[in-house]
């Protein structure tokens, strides 16, 4: 089914005189439990769709959909409520707590969202749970950002949002978080939205969105996606 509808979505940006339309009147369907890359060079309007996605920012006008529930007609309340309830985010550094453990982050986050989930086993399914009691700098780039993917899947959202999550690693640590994203997508049932400016990401996508210049310039489908077996 489709968990997300964007409609005539348009996000501007007033610079004195200037108008900047970081998205121009763009209209898509996010599917359940699909990976989604959105490719496109820096500045194409990425993170503004990706941030509009995640109730964490408004639009400038158009229509947004989390299931039957109209996004841009609730206001403040239903946004907060539906990024709190709905949707983890993963960021290109970390951004983990630096005086709490590794299971203590994802603990902390399992915790506030008051999730059944277990942290120990969240570690567990990232591959980290023997380095559960080791703090975010003793660990590598790659186990962090495994930390941070736990603990944003730790309050147990429908879609995981996450905003070039291997651009500040080496190819070694970038295939093993992609390989965990695609491993919730496929095994979990979620919804994995990867916004990223590597096309090589793209081969183990269901689908890939090409963006540019705020517009989305086509959707490809991919048969047989990397990994998704
Ligand atoms: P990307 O994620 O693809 O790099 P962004 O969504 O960050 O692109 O930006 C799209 C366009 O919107 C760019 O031209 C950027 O400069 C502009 N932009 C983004 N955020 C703001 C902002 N808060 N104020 C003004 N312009 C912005
Ligand atoms: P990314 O590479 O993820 O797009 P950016 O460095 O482009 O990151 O933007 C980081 C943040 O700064 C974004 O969340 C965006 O809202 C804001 N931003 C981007 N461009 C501008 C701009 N021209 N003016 C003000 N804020 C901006």
């Amino acid at each position: 089914g489709v968990l997300v509808k964007g409609e005539n979505v348009s996000k501007v940006y007033k610079m004195g005189e200037v108008d900047i339309y970081a998205l121009s009147s763009v209209s898509f369907e996010i599917y359940d439990s699909e990976l989604l890359v959105i490719l496109g060079p820096s500045g194409s309007g990425k993170s503004t769709l990706l941030n509009i996605v995640g109730g964490m920012d408004t639009l400038t006008s158009g229509e947004l959909y989390y299931r039957e529930k109209a996004l841009h007609k609730g206001g403040r309340r239903l946004l907060t409520e539906y990024r709190r309830d709905a949707v983890g985010f993963v960021f290109q550094f970390y951004n983990l707590m630096p005086n709490l453990t590794a299971i203590e982050n994802v603990d902390l986050a399992r915790e506030i969202s008051q999730s059944p989930l277990n942290a120990e086993q969240m570690l567990d399914s990232v591959g980290l749970l023997a380095r559960k009691d080791h703090f975010p700098a003793q660990l590598s780039g790659g186990e962090q950002q495994r930390v941070a993917i736990a603990r944003a899947l730790a309050k147990n959202p429908e879609i995981l949002l996450c905003d070039e999550p291997t651009g500040a690693l080496d190819s070694t640590s970038s295939r093993e978080v992609l390989k965990i994203l695609r491993k919730f997508s496929t095994e979990f049932k979620k919804t994995v939205i990867i916004i990223t400016h590597e096309a090589s990401i793209a081969n183990m996508a269901d689908r890939v969105m090409y963006i540019r210049d705020g517009k989305i310039e086509k959707i490809v489908k991919n048969e047989n996606p990397i990994g998704a077996d």
